[in-house]
């Protein structure tokens, strides 16, 4: 199950004048000490062109040739499917730096949007290609990477955004099926719902506001999107438009630009609207009426039934296209 996950890791600050490439060359700098260096022991970087933008991924260390090309078709894939969603990969130029790491699996990831893009994910030496299909760490910090930096008391958007539209852009890339996104969001969201003592999102920075409480957000954004606009234009076409306007994780803008330059995209203020009546207050959210509004009937197992007699189950179509 895609999104019966562990907390993801925090988002480090990064280290003033990190060179990323030195770091790499340092790490290889002990296998070129040997005199029989093999050639997993030495980084290697691959550029990888992905609608029209460059990633350059940069092998540390340890990865031999098969988990090298099994990773390079994980990595276009993920691009590929935030490229498709967002109408362009969120940035011209990217570094992704991959370490591996013992056992199977993708391990944590973090983005970096300053002073250049760069997402750093550790992979398991052991990922075989079902565990990379099933991964939506990459999805994630890609994601990540269409947002511009926010002020601490919104980190829970950037999560929310990443949270969100992972698992939508890799649905309707055809790596979720839609019965377990639904059914997937059916169970993690309540998680975001306010507890006892919130303050509304901007002051209550706990893990599930921050991660479901954000994903709730765009959720319900893009219903209130598509609803104003009978289905036509939802939160893909307002990040679209946020890129366009050069918002991107290379930039730090502050919430109120940020949302105000999606909703203008698309000619609404939903966003802003949205934004204004959660960011102070602990809005419990009737997520059963939204489901059963959707067309969603979650099967308590991660899976959900869905109908397309409900009341908004055109908008539940046009959010996975
Ligand atoms: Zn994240």
């Amino acid at each position: 199950m895609n999104l019966l996950r562990d907390p993801p890791s925090v988002q480090p600050v990064r280290p003033a004048g990190l060179r990323r490439r030195a770091l790499l060359l340092l790490a290889a700098a002990g296998a070129w000490r040997g005199a029989r260096a093999q050639a997993e022991d030495e980084p290697v970087v691959h550029t990888l062109p992905i609608a029209g933008s460059q990633i350059e991924v940069q092998f540390a260390p340890g990865f031999d040739a098969p988990l090298r090309d099994e990773a390079l078709r994980w990595v276009r894939r993920s691009a590929e499917a935030v490229a498709a969603y967002l109408g362009r990969f969120p940035v011209p130029r990217a570094e992704l730096l991959l370490v591996p790491i013992d056992g199977a699996g993708i391990g944590s990831g973090v983005s970096y949007g300053e002073p250049d893009p760069l997402v750093r994910v550790r992979v398991g030496r052991r990922t075989d290609t079902t565990r990379f299909l099933d991964d939506w760490v990459l999805v994630h910090e890609m994601v990540h990477l269409a947002i511009p930096g926010l002020p601490r008391a919104q980190r829970w958007l950037h999560e929310g955004m990443a949270t969100y539209v992972e698992t939508i852009a890799r649905t309707r890339a055809g790596l979720v099926a839609e019965p377990a996104l639904w059914g997937g969001l059916a169970h993690g969201l309540p998680q975001g719902q306010p507890r006892d003592g919130d303050r509304g999102l901007d002051h209550t920075p706990t893990w599930g506001r921050t991660y479901w409480g954000g994903a709730m957000f765009c959720l319900l954004a893009d219903v209130e999107m598509r609803r104003r606009s009978a289905g036509r234009a939802g939160l893909q076409q307002a990040l679209q438009g946020l890129g366009a306007a050069g918002g991107n994780y290379s930039v730090r803008w502050p919430v109120e630009r940020v949302l105000a330059v999606a909703d203008a995209a698309i000619g609404q203020a939903a966003l802003t609207e949205l934004y204004a009546l959660m960011k102070d207050c602990p809005r419990q959210v009737d997520l059963d009426a939204l489901w059963r509004d959707l067309g969603v009937s979650p099967d308590g197992d991660g899976g959900a039934t869905l109908r397309d007699d409900a009341p908004l189950a055109s908008i539940r179509r046009a959010i996975v296209g």
